[in-house]
């Protein structure tokens, strides 16, 4: 049973500029003290306020590049005086907690590998007890909702107040063109349980590529998330870790401009971006309604293969008989007419017969 957050509002951390969105940005990595405060200067240039570069680094192998380490710290802190924005920086363990506070850092997130892991969860949770210093969690790997705000839970339960959450999508075994696979329906329940965290999307690491950055952050927007965590390197092919997803800070500047952010101060307006929203979800869910179809499709297809190769007739009328039945049933639980999903799903068997006949006349062809 989810319990209830106690939080400070963001417009009280003093940290972003509203209205939204509110934006977080800065290498993957810091690397070297010049490639930190050469992203940093040309992103505070353009306006930025709250800077960002990952320290300890997550890596699937070891081997690669793991991040420099609390040195890192110290090229933090002097963006922190020479820029005036604030910093922030992912920690995995109590251990990067005390170096955080030591070196003033402003506000951590947890990663989505930490956040899918309850005993570091905790462990951060008891580091941070009594610090007033903000935190930012992201989805865990997996799509687990309750993982999620269990992981805010702990947080809440140390007395941590300022606490956002960050989307970044969801590993998947599934072939598709992000890095990671959106599951934008997590983040609206969430976001319907809890309107009062603040939400940031991260296009970078849900896109993997620069170039899908922008229908992401886009879609963030239009689904009404306040904030956006974006990566920008001063030379992001060179980077030493992500280098695809990295945006030049001109770059992440013209993806800020180019947004189309409807403020909410009339009626009407307001009208609009309750509609965009609801659009936005219409839109998401159309997408995994075709997804669904597709599979759908594709296992029919094996099934005509089988019954040819067993010799059995594609139409089993009393087995459809019973499958409509049986829908016509758990229509009325969705709330759906049963008139509706009879049309629906007869639809949808037709297409599937005529698929299967198909593969039979190849058969009987050749
Ligand atoms: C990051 O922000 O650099 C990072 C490692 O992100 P995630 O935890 O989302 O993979
Ligand atoms: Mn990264």
């Amino acid at each position: 049973m989810a319990k209830t957050l106690d939080i400070i509002p963001v417009s009280e951390w003093g940290f972003f500029t509203l209205p939204r969105p509110m934006a977080i940005a800065g290498p993957c990595s810091a690397e070297t003290e010049e490639q930190v405060m050469r992203t940093a200067r040309e992103l505070s240039d353009l306006g930025l306020h709250v800077f960002r570069a990952g320290i300890w680094k997550p890596r699937t192998h070891p081997g690669c590049f793991e991040g420099v380490g609390t040195k890192g710290l110290r090229w933090l802190k002097r963006v922190k005086v020479e820029t005036g924005m604030k910093v922030c920086t992912e920690v995995a363990s109590e251990k990067h907690v005390y170096e955080c506070l030591k070196y003033g850092i402003d506000m951590v997130w947890v990663g989505a590998r930490t956040s899918a892991n309850p005993f570091l969860m905790q462990e951060i949770a008891d580091a941070l007890r009594d610090t007033d210093i903000p935190v930012l969690v992201k989805n865990p790997v997996n799509p687990d909702l309750d993982l999620w705000i269990g992981a805010l839970e702990r947080l809440n339960e140390a007395g941590i107040r300022k606490l956002g959450v960050i989307h970044r999508g969801f590993s998947t075994t599934e072939n598709i063109l992000y890095r990671n696979a959106p599951g934008w329906q997590i983040a609206i329940e969430l976001r319907t349980r809890y309107p009062q965290l603040p939400f940031f999307a991260d296009p970078s690491h849900m896109g993997g590529d620069r170039k899908y950055l922008r229908e992401i952050a886009q879609r963030a927007m239009d689904l009404g998330l306040e904030g956006l965590m974006v990566e920008s390197h001063c030379a992001p092919d060179t980077a030493l870790s992500d280098a695809r997803q990295q945006l030049t800070p001109q770059a992440f500047a013209d993806l800020m401009r180019n947004l189309r952010i409807r403020d909410a101060d009339t009626d009407d307006k307001e009208y609009k971006e309750g509609i965009d929203q609801l659009r936005a979800q219409i839109d998401i869910i159309d997408e995994n309604l075709l997804y669904t179809l597709g599979s759908r499709m594709g296992v029919s297809r094996k099934m005509g293969e089988y019954k040819r190769d067993h010799n059995i007739a594609i139409l089993q009328a009393s087995r459809w008989d019973q499958v409509l039945a049986a829908m016509q049933e758990k229509a009325r639980k969705y709330g759906l007419s049963e008139a509706f999903v009879t049309g629906v799903f007869n639809a949808i068997h037709e297409e599937s017969v005529r698929v299967q006949n198909e593969i039979l006349s190849g058969a009987e062809e050749g």
